[in-house]
């Protein structure tokens, strides 16, 4: 089976909106192991989603269509759609008392245009709206599956996953699982360097590399009839890649590093706080990220000007005068002052210089993060040259989280970029 999305919208094709709803369907229909061969991004215009859908439906099995459902008059995917397969559309009244008894609600009085939105192609099966009041639709005709969903994301998002996915799994006879090995710490390419034999060798599971900002993973990922069969392909990968990568890879499916280290932090019962510099917050405000931050982050210092370390954190003076404030030294005593100040079993400090300009001692990108627990503090250089203020703040951030995490899992928490 193959098939296509049209993405509705002149804001889209403007690049006012990035195509969300398009990944969030394609991401979808992988799972399923169908394959999408077009995206089409087309304007709230009537003549050329026309044209878009009758290629489409020449060429594809499954349309997935996005946006225009609304009430407006550029709203016209459902009628060009609908046209398009030789359907009416007929006010459908179970829609119209939902949309109504919605407008009640909210005391809000309903505009006659408003019913547009519930007027579906002749015998199509409505996909129930419960995140907005435009209802989606699928129906098939002509050999082909098709389905219109609501352009906004957190109508689009929803849908897919409560009323297409259970359409897909009826008509499905297997299943694409997949399952994600995060590591932190390595490159792509080293990464699949490592691993290239075994992604050529492979078939069921298949194993691919994947980067995002500052990380990489394997997605490992199989075909089976049943959940718990594919599952079981899985695991033997997912251990196997793991103690392969280990110490880089951190978790399999955690959203990102901060989120699985402060998981950690708070199963550990122990606390922390942080001291900022270079980040400015940053640290802090992931840390408040994850449910249940309160139980383990205690708190932070936002001390960016040497007074300020000083004065507010107590930095030795002489400390900062002789090494500067981008220094091992200091980063040491920042995390030392921060755990004893607020009691934490665990200080965490940032101390770097995110350029453009230099101070003319470090190179632009040196970072120090600095670790204390009781009777010991670790601490990383980092060189990150040339990344650009925002991103050498996020790597900071990151690797404060990679030191975290690795402590609490008793892995090796210092790294010097200088020496690698
Ligand atoms: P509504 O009932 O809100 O009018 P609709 O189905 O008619 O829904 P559109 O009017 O096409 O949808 O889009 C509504 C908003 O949803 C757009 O302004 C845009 O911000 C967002 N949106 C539309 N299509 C996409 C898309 N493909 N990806 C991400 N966001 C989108």
């Amino acid at each position: 089976m193959n098939a296509e999305i049209i993405s509705v919208g002149t804001e889209l094709l403007l690049g006012e909106t990035i195509n969300t709803d398009a990944a969030a369907v394609a991401q979808l229909l992988s799972e399923y192991g169908i394959n999408v061969y077009w995206q089409t991004v087309v304007g709230d215009n009537r003549v050329r989603l026309e044209h878009a859908v009758n290629v489409a439906k020449e060429r594809s099995d499954i349309i997935i269509t996005t946006g225009g459902l609304g009430p407006t008059c550029d709203d016209l995917t459902k009628e060009v759609v609908a046209e398009a397969f030789g359907k009416k559309l007929v006010l459908n009244e179970a829609e119209e008392a939902r949309l109504r008894g919605l407008y009640a609600e909210r005391h809000t009085y309903m505009t006659e245009n408003h019913l547009q939105q519930v007027y579906l192609p002749e015998g199509c099966t409505v996909l129930v709206n419960d995140w907005g009041t435009a209802p989606a639709c699928a129906f098939e005709a002509e050999g082909c599956l098709v389905i219109m969903l609501p352009g906004p994301p957190l109508e689009c998002g929803p849908l897919l996953e409560h009323r297409v996915r259970p359409l897909l799994d009826a008509r499905s006879d297997s299943l694409i699982l997949s399952h994600n090995v995060r590591m932190f710490g390595i490159g792509e390419g080293t990464m699949e360097y490592y691993l290239r034999d075994l992604m050529n060798e492979m078939t069921n599971p298949t194993l691919a590399p994947y980067a995002k900002e500052g990380e990489c993973l394997v997605r490992i990922t199989a075909k089976a009839a049943t959940k718990d069969e594919a599952e079981a392909l899985i695991a033997p990968w997912v251990e196997k890649i793991s103690r392969q990568f280990a110490p880089f890879a951190y978790s399999v499916d955690a959203e990102n590093i901060e989120d699985y280290a402060m998981r950690r932090l708070i199963a550990s019962g122990k606390t922390a706080a942080v001291a900022e510099s270079i980040t400015g917050g940053l640290v802090g405000d992931q840390m408040t990220n994850t449910p249940g931050a309160s139980s383990a982050f205690l708190g932070g210092m936002i001390v960016y000007t040497d007074e300020i370390k000083n004065r507010l954190l107590g930095v030795d003076a002489d400390v900062l005068r002789e090494h500067g404030a981008v220094s091992r030294e200091v980063a040491v005593q920042m995390a030392e002052r921060v755990r004893e100040k607020f009691g934490a079993d665990i200080g965490i400090s940032l101390t770097g210089l995110a350029g453009p300009g230099d101070d003319g001692v470090h190179t632009v990108g040196t970072v120090f993060v600095a670790l204390a627990v009781e009777g010991a503090t670790y601490v990383r250089r980092l060189y990150k040259d040339k990344w650009g203020r925002e991103r050498i703040k996020h790597a900071a951030a990151n690797h404060a989280f990679d030191m975290l995490r690795r402590y609490l899992d008793d892995l090796p928490v210092e790294i010097d970029e200088e020496n690698q």
